[in-house]
């Protein structure tokens, strides 16, 4: 992709209402564009970061058993009034049509897979059942803040599993915990998995997986050696008490919820009338799970525990591009040619290859190129130039690394497809 053909580009200006920085430099980068508080359009870059971030999230709900499936947004009032959560649930989006008829914006779908499942499903041979969407979400959020971290419209991955006891929902509930880690890990998140109240979803208590950045809005009681973390909001210990597991101090920390898990028991197939037949033809009554990972905050919460004073340095697993090629002009016709025609070749190299290359093609400065690539932070930088080329090669320049190098056109493209796979 030529950078100069790119839907989207960097602006010098932070935006004036940017209150974390997600919010400020996923817009200043041209990932997203703010339309109102909570609510942001996602441009080629951001999507491109979106998009690989829930490939990662489809590829380990499918380890776990995961069946896809899509279910709409506009969902029947009814089913809320079925479950008690048309009055109950304050942050459900309601609208009404022309016919005064009332629906809700489905701020999570309980209420439309419980009844799906049921149709399908009569039998202990058809149990366990896992299914899983990637979907838009709504949220009435009083105040939506600290960009796509906390929005009224946002992207979410949510699982709900039907099993038929409360011992197979634990196995169950346990090996989705070991997924998650999976998905935040291959993400580049360092996730604590801390205990957390229900929620809007169940009494009992549920489980959030909290990447720890010093920008985070929740706060947590955990141990440093082990395991052990609790949300204050559900906490029995305060800082500096002894570790249960452990009998390490617990210390406070800041951090940013990307996932939760949650043991729903009975509760929604009861309201639906759901249940199955054991193997002596008995009517059982049957025992759910949801998980929940929000994408577009998956893809803040890893731009918040990755930048710098100059830009977002993303994790190769998520980068928008792997490769940012930087030509830059020289005033020579001859060298010009040969610069050009060195960042063709490379550029052809790499599309073999399938790797993912932004060239910036730009009629810019050196100075302006680079800041921009430090924003955008795509893992590696090479830059051809006059200079680079009477040394040699390229100048390569991880996001990550302080320093740059030279390295010999020849093998460049082995290099590249080693550094990019380690
Ligand atoms: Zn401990």
């Amino acid at each position: 992709m030529r950078y100069s053909q790119l839907f989207g580009k960097t602006t010098k200006n932070a935006p004036s209402d940017a209150d974390s920085p997600n919010a400020r430099l996923l817009e200043q980068g041209g990932f997203v564009e703010h339309v109102m508080a909570g609510v942001y359009s996602w441009l080629p870059l951001g999507l491109s970061v979106l998009r690989k971030a829930e490939q990662i999230v489809r590829e380990e709900m499918d380890a776990l058993g995961g069946q896809e499936i899509f279910m709409p947004s506009l969902q029947p009032k009814e089913y809320w009034e079925k479950t008690g959560r048309w009055d109950s649930v304050d942050i459900l989006f309601k609208i009404k049509s022309q016919t005064e008829k009332m629906y809700a914006l489905g701020c999570s779908h309980e209420e439309v897979v419980t009844p799906l499942a049921q149709k399908f499903t009569r039998s202990y041979k058809e149990l366990p059942l896992m299914l899983y969407q990637i979907n838009t979400k709504f949220r009435d959020e009083l105040r939506a803040k600290s960009g796509v971290l906390r929005g009224r419209e946002f992207r979410m991955k949510d699982m709900y599993s039907f099993h038929t006891s409360q011992a197979e929902l634990d196995a169950y509930y346990a090996r989705v915990k070991e997924g998650y880690v999976r998905v935040f890990a291959r993400c580049g998140l360092d996730v604590k998995v801390v205990e957390a109240s229900g929620g809007i979803f169940t009494k009992k208590v549920s489980h959030e997986f909290q990447a720890l950045t010093p920008s985070g809005e929740d706060t947590l009681i955990a141990c440093g050696s082990c395991e052990f973390g609790q949300n204050v909001e559900v906490a029995t210990l305060k800082e500096g008490d002894a570790c249960p597991n452990c009998g390490k101090p617990l210390f406070k920390t800041k951090g940013i919820e990307v996932g939760n898990i949650f043991d729903l028991g009975k509760k929604f197939p009861e309201d639906f009338g759901f249940d199955y037949m054991d193997e002596s033809g008995t009517h059982k009554p049957l025992v759910m799970g949801c998980y929940g990972i929000g994408t577009t905050r998956l893809v803040g919460a890893i731009v918040e525990a990755h930048h710098d004073d100059k830009g977002i340095i993303w994790p190769k697993s998520v980068a928008p591009f792997q490769v940012h090629v930087v030509p830059l002009k020289s005033r020579d016709d001859e060298k010009q040619k040969l610069v050009e025609a060195t960042v063709s070749a490379l550029e052809k190299d790499l599309a073999s290859r399938g790797i993912d290359v932004l060239v910036d093609d730009r009629d810019k400065g050196a100075g302006e190129k680079f800041a921009d690539a430090d924003l955008i932070g795509i893992p590696l930088r090479l830059v051809v130039s006059e200079k680079s080329l009477a040394a040699g090669g390229v100048e390569w320049k991880e996001r990550a690394a302080a320093e740059a190098k030279s390295v010999a056109l020849e093998g460049l493209g082995d290099e590249i497809a080693r550094w990019l796979k380690a």
